[in-house]
């Protein structure tokens, strides 16, 4: 703000605390202030469950604190997911449950590992507990399980593996997770974030759970802000060993998941059908749009695979991705682009309506064009 010497003595932030940036979310807002299509935050287009909106709309105590074990979400999400409850535990989205599995396992001195491309908010959590993030290789941007064991040390505490995997939208299958889970040391925590895992096709199963179920090293985390539509209501769960629940019920927030959020994921998990729905939306519309982005592979614009609710979309011709970018936030629409994250070249894009992707594509079709 101002470049004069401070002459008063003032509380001096942790070095390491220093060094981190606050999480920077998508984009709702064009810079003069004009309300944008989002498509910046892999939230769900087609909103969230009926049956959630009818239990927000019930009689609601605000005065009250709500359950701080979340014990019917518990017991909701164990019996859709055959989970014993006390091996469940319940975040302010999975994201507190994310920097708790790094807070409590990582420390100054100790390297959390993660792939090249992978969520932004890994650093800031390894950062925020004075630990040291290390990026494995990527295989044209995908994670890679022989990269990641290769920038395994003697300071590796952590594994963060989201899978699928944001901003890439690339997955790993259960035999490459079993595979690095078995060369991992047992004393490594490996953390598999399927934040997406609800968009993959029925028989694509990354074996998480079940690794989760039998291992003392292994957490998997999964939200209820991506298919099922409840962003805002931030509810996250963690699945994992005894131990491991313990260590996280030590660091989480006393009343972490609101009452609102509790009812509206319970009922939400009564609703199957809304997040099938929301899989085959996303699997029909992604299809659509990366066919549509893979046709203008002649301006040098290629969508990377994905089995998640977007896809990243590079573009190495004549119409750069910062180009598009302003194009596309001419048009109304706000997607992602990721330059501190190694990614100037890249737009990660939510998947919309039919309609909004449609109206994507054409832009993008008509910028390539015109730019030659
Ligand atoms: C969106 C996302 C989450 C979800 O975060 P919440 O705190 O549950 O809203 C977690 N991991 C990844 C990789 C994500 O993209």
């Amino acid at each position: 703000m101002s470049d004069t010497p401070i002459l008063e003595p003032r509380p001096v932030l942790k070095p390491w605390i220093a060094s981190i940036h606050a999480y920077v979310p998508g984009k709702s807002k064009a810079e003069d202030g004009r309300e944008l299509v989002k498509l910046s935050a892999n939230e769900n287009p087609l909103g969230c469950s009926q049956a959630a909106l009818d239990a927000l709309a019930q009689g609601h105590h605000p005065n009250l604190y709500p359950d701080p074990d979340a014990t019917r979400l518990r017991e909701a999400i164990g019996a859709v997911h055959g989970i014993d409850p006390s091996r469940i535990i319940c975040g302010t989205g999975s994201g507190e449950l994310l920097h708790g599995a790094v807070q409590a396992f990582a420390g100054p001195g100790d390297e959390v590992l993660a792939s090249r491309y992978s969520f932004s908010l890994y650093p800031l959590l390894a950062a925020k507990v004075g630990a040291r993030i290390v990026f494995a290789d990527d295989v044209d941007y995908a994670q890679d399980v022989d990269a990641l064991l290769a920038a395994v040390t003697k300071h590796t505490r952590v594994v963060l593996l989201d899978n699928p995997n944001n901003p890439v939208g690339t997955w790993l299958p259960a035999g490459e997770i079993a595979r690095l889970h078995a060369a991992l040391p047992r004393d490594v925590l490996l953390v598999i974030d399927q934040a997406y895992a609800e968009f993959l096709a029925p028989d694509e199963d990354d074996g998480g759970f079940g690794l989760a179920a039998a291992c003392d090293n292994v957490l998997v985390t999964r939200t209820f802000s991506k298919a099922y539509g409840l962003a805002g209501e931030r509810v996250g769960w963690a699945t994992g060993a005894p131990h491991l629940i313990d260590a996280l019920n030590r660091l989480r927030g006393a009343f972490n998941v609101s009452e609102s959020g509790q009812k509206a994921a319970v009922a939400a998990l009564g609703d199957q059908q809304f997040v099938l729905q929301s899989r085959d939306h996303n699997a029909r519309e992604l299809a659509r749009f990366c066919d549509a982005m893979a046709a203008l592979g002649n301006h040098g614009i290629r969508p990377l695979p994905s089995k998640a609710n977007f896809v990243l979309v590079l573009f190495d011709g004549a119409l750069s991705a910062a180009a598009a970018l302003q194009v596309l936030g001419e048009a109304g629409y706000a997607v992602r682009h990721l330059p501190g994250q190694g990614l100037p070249h890249g737009l990660r894009i939510t998947i919309g309506t039919a309609r909004q992707m449609d109206d994507i594509a054409r832009i993008i079709g008509e910028a390539a064009e015109m730019a030659g």
